[in-house]
């Protein structure tokens, strides 16, 4: 679905002798259905990745074709329905805080051209789906960080996406909390249908929900594959530093 080819990105130091690489000859493919991680450390160049997937910086070189099409030379209407075809979900929620829960969700549709009946109607699923259904009426400044994200995930669901980014969904919010949102990922995309990108740096996350991970260290991808191998084999000095001391707690991790 998404066959990502020798993707560079470079971004231009004007004191520096030499640009800044963000992404250096990046490639690997996302298959419909995937929960794909995408994990490193600061400064890997993780948010580049997910900001050239979803169309918001362009690559210096290589390519990202999604669905048989390389989504750098899309134009007009082709345009516009890829960015449709995309749900976002921030670590921050990115909610306005002066529109109420049901507002935030009606969002994205407003810009399309549904009627006030649909609206209503789609809002109102998407807040069951999400479990929130009794906080239409309420402002975001109500609810707890793992309701926001609650309805941050309503909103991505919208406009019926194919796939959803997410920018480190879980990074702001308590274990617990964590777990419970992991699970709503994994609902949504069993049930669903939808392919689902995360980039973190936290390995429980790669662990508790994706089924394939790529691991990027400054700017190349290291390591990728099923979770369960690259786990288990942990062929790169990366992967083990980032599974740290998680080894130990491996016996007792919880399967979501
Ligand atoms: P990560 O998300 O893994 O922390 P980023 O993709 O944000 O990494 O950044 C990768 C590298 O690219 C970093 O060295 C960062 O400073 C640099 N970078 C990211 N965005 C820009 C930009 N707009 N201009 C210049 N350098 C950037």
């Amino acid at each position: 679905m998404i066959e990502i080819k020798e993707l560079t990105k470079e971004f231009i130091e004007k004191r520096a002798e030499n640009n800044l690489v963000a992404l250096d000859h990046v490639s690997f493919t996302i298959e419909k259905g995937d929960i794909y991680g995408i994990i490193g450390m600061s400064g890997a160049g993780k948010s580049t990745m997910l900001k050239m997937i979803g169309l918001l910086e362009k690559p210096t070189s290589g390519t990202i074709t999604v669905n048989g099409r390389d989504i750098n030379k899309l134009e007009g209407i082709e345009k516009i329905n890829y960015y449709r075809s995309i749900g976002t979900v921030f670590q921050g929620y990115n909610l306005l805080m002066q529109r109420t829960v049901f507002e935030n969700v009606a969002f994205p549709m407003k810009l399309t051209k549904y009627d006030k009946k649909a609206v209503e109607k789609r809002v109102f699923e998407l807040l069951e789906i999400v479990g929130l259904k009794e906080k239409a009426y309420q402002y975001p400044s109500k609810l707890s960080g793992g309701q926001r994200q609650r309805v941050a995930i309503a909103r991505a669901l919208a406009n019926n996406p194919e796939m959803i980014l997410c920018d480190e969904p879980t990074s702001a919010l308590d274990s617990l909390t964590t777990n419970s949102i992991l699970k709503l990922l994994k609902r949504i995309n069993r049930e669903l249908g939808v392919t689902i990108i995360i980039i973190t740096h936290e390995i429980e996350v790669v662990r508790k929900i994706c089924n394939k991970v790529a691991v990027l260290d400054h700017g190349k991808v290291v390591d990728n594959g099923l979770v369960s191998e690259i786990l288990k084999y942990k062929r790169h000095e990366i992967t083990k530093s980032l599974l740290g001391d998680e080894d130990e707690e491996e016996e007792g991790e919880e399967e979501l």
